[in-house]
């Protein structure tokens, strides 16, 4: 069986994955992808690095969210789901594979738009868990558009009201349960720094949250909680087949990359773990690009 650890040439790696324009609606669902992604269902293994923790991650449905639950469950972390209610059916098989691991899951359904819902998020998660000591900022909307005079004006304001409003009230409201040791994670995008053109909105969202957590990172440095982000490169989620890209770039997806070829969410979760796990307590306001090899800054 293959695991995470299983030397493997990474340019051949899940070439069985062709990516398809499935052209869902938003926001998409990972049971739906014609070539499912691989969320390490079948390869993490954990080795109790996240022992005893206490996790909220958002968007953990499907995609990098749902592969970081997976993951923090196998390394012993009880783990609270926050993903929109029409993902329910990706939300209940991620929790069963969590539950799987022998770890403590809660489901906890909601809009990110919804401001009220948001805060309330981590008193959940304590009420539920039990405590509360890692934050993963994962949810994210993106609609590409290639004329701003035609960019909705909604659109706009819902990609930074979920991307970037939402990943501020859900920290504020977490920081008065994270004890000391705690992490944030919070989830950019190679985007950042080499935004597409079809992308403005969504790119200036992703930009904005590398700022936020290189700045918390230092704010919150003294009280022993450390913030961090993940940026991954192309990676294959119900994301990108909600006109997260245009349908007929899909085909091509990833293949730009210094390993000609797109990520899969499995390759995303280990970067979570380091993040999440006191083995890198030396580490916050770090950026950790998981993106087949693109030059970044
Ligand atoms: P995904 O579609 O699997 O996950 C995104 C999740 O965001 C959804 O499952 C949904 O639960 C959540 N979400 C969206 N709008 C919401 C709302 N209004 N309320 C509550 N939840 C909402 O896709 P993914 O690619 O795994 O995305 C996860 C993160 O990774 C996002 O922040 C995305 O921007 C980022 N990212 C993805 C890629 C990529 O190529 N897939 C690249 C760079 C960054
Ligand atoms: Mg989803």
């Amino acid at each position: 069986m293959r695991t995470q650890y299983t030397f493997t040439d990474p340019t051949s790696l899940y070439a069985d994955i062709q990516a398809h324009p499935d052209d869902q609606t938003e926001p998409g669902l990972d049971h739906e992808l014609r070539d499912r992604a691989d969320l390490g269902e079948d390869t993490y293994t954990g080795s109790g690095r996240l022992s005893g923790r206490k996790a909220l991650v958002t968007g953990a449905d499907s995609g990098i969210g749902a592969a970081t639950v997976i993951a923090f469950a196998r390394e012993g972390a009880d783990v609270a789901l926050a993903y929109l209610p029409q993902e329910q059916v990706d939300a209940e098989r991620v929790a069963g594979i969590a539950r799987e691991a022998g770890v403590a899951v809660a489901l906890l359904p909601g809009d990110l738009t919804d401001k009220v819902y948001a805060q309330g998020l981590p008193d959940r998660a304590v009420a539920e868990l039990g405590g509360l000591d890692i934050l993963v900022n994962n949810a994210g909307k993106q609609i590409f558009n290639d004329d701003l005079t035609t960019l909705p004006d909604e659109q706009f304001e819902q990609t930074f009201t979920v991307n970037v409003d939402a990943m501020f009230w859900i920290t504020k409201a977490a920081l008065p349960h994270l004890p000391a040791g705690a992490t944030i994670i919070n989830t950019t995008s190679v985007q950042a720094y080499s935004p597409s053109d079809i992308l403005v909105d969504y790119a200036s969202t992703k930009a904005t949250i590398n700022a936020f957590t290189k700045a918390l990172a230092q704010q919150l440095a003294p009280k022993g909680i450390r913030v961090n982000a993940v940026a991954p490169g192309p990676i294959w989620t119900p994301l990108q087949v909600t006109d997260g890209q245009p349908p007929s770039a899909i085909s091509e997806f990833g293949q730009a990359t210094p390993l000609g070829r797109m990520g899969q969410p499995a390759e995303l979760a280990p970067a979570y773990v380091f993040l999440a796990s006191a083995e890198s307590s030396y580490v916050l306001g770090e950026t950790l690009n998981v993106n087949g090899g693109m030059p970044t800054p």
